[in-house]
Formats: structure tokens, C-alpha cells, sequence
């Protein structure tokens, strides 16, 4: 076989790719038939692939690359770090100097008494950890049968078994299954399951359901809360303001651990540094991935507050954890992510400069015939496609066709934005300058405009 570059013809590589690549969250024979989009380079916020087109990438890869691509720095610490000590474990009573400096920094950046982190390799492995982690301290507090954790339909927390579970996706749960004592309310989606209802109502009304459902298992029973701020893969779903207050209020009533599932939210995603203060919520525990390293190196883990970490603690050895906990190369690339974060004040950048910039012209897309609705929290929106504005209507037939249509228009415009379902989603890399904006949104909106035609041309709208 030859030497497969970046130099082998698109075709080649793509042939290769459907003969020997399973692709997660694809659909094989699709991708077969089409061949994948082959990514070559990044620089900022721009992609390019191996046809040379130049790409806005409007997801920051996976809502990861929150500095945004091709920082030499963080290649600059790897190589450094390789060299000097490239791996060793942090089991056994042993560390090292990258896992010690990134929780230390971890501890200063999150809020309150959220001081000790469980190191893992990515989102999926810290909420496996999560769900270790409070079942562990029930039982070290005298309360074994305190196991349940409440989840939301349409969260998501990953795609491991523990991770998928915890996530209220059905297409997850029906392959493989779903591991014992988890359990799902319904999620705070005024513009898709609001009715007549007004949102700050509805956004009662959706926590309340923790409440009935604590009642119903018995408090006893319950182990924790986990939530995203923003739920992210569910299609952005920006909560009704009157939520998270009162799931807030539900957890300290019944004495029961919260998880703030940060891996999106995290790292200045939504204006502050994490969606927990964006949302005026007290987790116990938060998970982290993506934006703690930018994507740059495998990273996760659980923020632990005080007690539960000093319980933890008192119950002697915990047994769980990663060959890669705490990593040397990957904690020492994630320092320099979070030192670019703070030197060059990208989190205010968000909140004082792309923000309101992007959110001007996000906002304006409500207009469009097609959008139903148009959100955003610091650098995270979604529009809502509809066939009918006034009654919030869904398309009719499979939802999603038409997201996916959108989506292909994006493509063809060189943006990357997503479809769930047929809402169209965007989280740009962190860095984005308002020039690029505006080609992001240009290009969106055009994008908009030959969808809604295409549509009209076949009788859709
Ligand atoms: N939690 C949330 C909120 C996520 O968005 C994701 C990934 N999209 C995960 C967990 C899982 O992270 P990973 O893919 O790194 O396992």
C-alpha cells in the first residue's frame, strides 16, 4: 500500500476511510456511498479540507476548540512535555507535575468550594466517574440506598454505558441498553413542548417534575441530579429563566447531590467561565472535557466540592480510574489552554465583544421565513426551522429532514453548522472576531434562503 498523506486524491482516501474507519454517530452505508468530508488543517476559526475549500468552522469541532485552531503553544508544551516525561500514572500514590498544576489551576478557576478534580480522558469517562462518585458517597455516608440519579429526555452526557444512560436519548438507549437506577424527567423545551403554556410557567412546571419524581422514588432513594446548564446536543435548549432557580431549590430541600455537566458549558462557552454561573447554579460537582484543553489533547474530568470530596476521602480507597487520569502531556497542554484563556481575556471577549455582536445578527435571523425561533447564550445558539411561526408547528413526516437539508446547504456554502433534529445549531470557536462573524453569518443566512427555496420548490413550505 502506498503512503496514505494528505497528498493520496480525495477519492483514495475516502475509499479507504469507508473500508477501514468505523465512524461514530454515522451511519455506515450512507457515508460509503457519499465519501467523508476529509479535514486537512485548521488555523483560528477556519477549516481546510482536502479539495483546498476554506471552511468557517461555526461548531469549534466538536463545541471544543474554543482558542480556536492551530495555536503553535500548545504543540510547543506537548513535544516539550513528551520529551521530559511522557507519561506516568497518578494511581498508587504517585503524581506528577502537569496533573498538579492543572487541578490546582481547575480549583482557583471554578466557583465556591469546587476544589479537587477526578482526572479522565474525556466527558463520557468524568460522568462515569460522576455516577461512581455518588454512589460511593452515599454509601460512605450511611445511605447505600440512595442510588437513583435523575436525568432529563434529551440530555446528553456521553456515549459510554454510564454516560448514555445518564443522557435521556432513546436511539442511545436502544443500542445496548441502559445500566440500572437511572432515571429521566421531561426536559425545560418551551418552543417545542410549551403549548399555550408561558415560558417562565413552563420552565416551573419542567422542574417541578424533579420534585414529583423525588416523591414518587422517595428522597431516600435519590442520589443526585445531573443537568447540562445548556443542553447542548439536545439542540440547544436555553432553559426558561425561572428553571434552574427552582431545580436549585428542589435539590437543597431533599438533600440530593447536583451535577452540572459543564463539558460544553465550561470554559467560557456562555460569557462566564462556567454555564454555572451564567445560570446562578451551586453544583456539587461539575463535569469538564472539551473546552479544558480545546480540543487539543483527550482531557476530562469531575470538579469535586468540599464535602463531597472530604467524604469520599474518609471512606478510604476509591476504587475507580483511567491508565489516563491526569495524563503529564494532556494536563500540560490543557494549562496552556487555560493560560491563552486567561491572558488573552477570552472569556471577555465573549461576553463584552462576540456576543452581542453575534447576537444582533442572530437574533435578526427570527425574521427568516423558516426560522420559529432564534437563541443564543454567549456563544452557543440554535434556530428552531418551522413550516409555520405563529403555531410553532413541526415539519411533518421524520424530524430532522429538513435540519439535514440545511445543514447540507451549509456545507455547500463552506459553514459548518449542525442539524439536531431541525433545529440548527452553532458554537464557534471563543476567538471569533466580528469580521468573521458576519462571513459566518452571511453564509448562514444564505444557507437559509436556498433551503427555504428548495422546500418551496418541492411543496414543503
Ligand atoms: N456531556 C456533555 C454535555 C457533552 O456535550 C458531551 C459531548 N458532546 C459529553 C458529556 C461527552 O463527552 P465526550 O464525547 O468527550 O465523551
Amino acid at each position: 500500500m502506498n503512503m496514505i498523506t494528505n497528498h493520496l486524491p480525495t477519492a483514495e482516501l475516502q475509499a479507504l476511510d469507508a473500508a477501514h474507519h468505523m465512524h461514530p454517530f454515522t451511519d455506515a452505508n450512507g457515508l460509503a456511498t457519499k465519501g467523508a468530508r476529509i479535514i486537512t488543517r485548521g488555523k483560528g476559526v477556519w477549516l481546510t479540507d482536502s479539495e483546498g475549500n476554506q471552511i468557517i468552522d461555526g461548531m469549534a469541532g466538536l463545541w471544543c476548540v474554543n482558542i480556536g485552531y492551530g495555536r503553535k503553544e500548545l504543540a510547543e508544551v506537548a513535544a516539550r512535555q513528551m520529551e521530559e516525561l511522557a507519561y506516568y500514572n497518578t494511581f498508587f500514590q504517585t503524581t506528577h507535575v502537569p496533573a498538579i498544576a492543572l487541578a490546582a489551576k481547575i480549583a482557583e478557576l471554578a466557583p465556591g468550594d469546587l476544589n479537587h478534580v477526578f482526572f479522565a480522558g474525556s466527558g463520557s469517562e468524568a460522568n462515569d466517574t460522576n455516577i461512581r462518585l455518588v454512589r460511593r458517597y452515599w454509601d460512605v455516608k450511611g445511605q447505600p440506598e440512595r442510588r437513583i440519579i435523575i436525568g432529563r429526555k434529551n440530555g446528553y452526557h456521553g456515549s459510554t454505558m454510564g454516560g448514555g444512560s445518564l443522557g435521556g436519548m432513546a436511539p442511545i438507549h436502544a443500542h445496548g441498553g441502559m445500566i440500572d437506577g437511572i432515571v429521566h424527567i421531561d426536559q425545560p423545551y418551551w418552543w417545542g413542548d410549551g403549548g399555550d403554556m408561558d415560558e417562565d410557567a413552563f420552565g416551573l412546571e419542567r422542574a417541578q417534575q424533579l420534585e414529583a419524581k423525588i416523591l414518587e422514588l422517595g428522597a431516600d432513594k435519590v442520589a443526585a441530579f445531573i443537568g447540562e446548564p445548556v443542553q447542548g446536543a439536545g439542540g440547544v435548549i436555553i432553559p426558561p429563566a425561572t428553571y434552574w432557580p427552582e431545580i436549585q431549590r428542589i435539590c437543597d430541600k431533599y438533600g440530593i447531590l447536583l451535577i452540572a455537566d459543564e463539558v460544553i458549558t465550561g470554559f467560557g462557552r456562555t460569557g462566564n467561565w462556567f454555564g454555572s454561573e451564567t445560570f446562578g447554579i451551586k453544583p456539587h460537582i461539575m463535569t469538564i472535557a472539551k473546552g479544558l484543553s480545546s480540543g487539543y489533547q483527550p482531557i476530562g474530568g469531575s470538579i469535586v466540592c468540599d464535602e463531597v470530596a472530604a467524604t469520599i476521602a474518609e471512606g478510604g480507597e476509591f476504587f475507580h480510574g483511567y491508565t489516563y487520569s491526569g495524563h503529564p502531556v494532556a494536563a500540560a497542554v490543557a494549562l496552556e489552554n487555560l493560560r491563552i484563556l486567561q491572558e488573552e481575556h477570552v472569556v471577555d471577549h465573549v461576553r463584552d465583544v462576540a456576543h452581542p455582536y453575534l447576537k444582533q445578527r442572530w437574533d435578526a435571523l427570527a425574521d427568516h421565513p423558516l426560522v420559529g425561533e432564534a437563541k443564543l447564550v454567549g456563544l452557543m445558539g440554535s434556530i428552531a426551522l418551522t413550516p409555520d411561526k405563529a403555531k410553532r408547528a413541526k415539519f411533518p413526516g421524520e424530524q430532522g429532514t429538513v435540519g439535514f437539508r440545511c445543514r447540507e446547504r451549509c456545507f455547500a456554502n463552506n459553514l459548518i453548522m449542525r442539524h439536531v433534529g431541525d433545529r440548527m445549531i452553532i458554537a464557534p470557536p471563543l476567538v471569533i472576531t466580528p469580521d468573521e462573524i458576519d462571513i459566518l453569518m452571511d453564509r448562514a443566512k444564505t444557507s437559509l434562503d436556498e433551503c427555504y427555496a428548495g422546500l418551496k420548490a418541492d411543496g414543503l413550505v
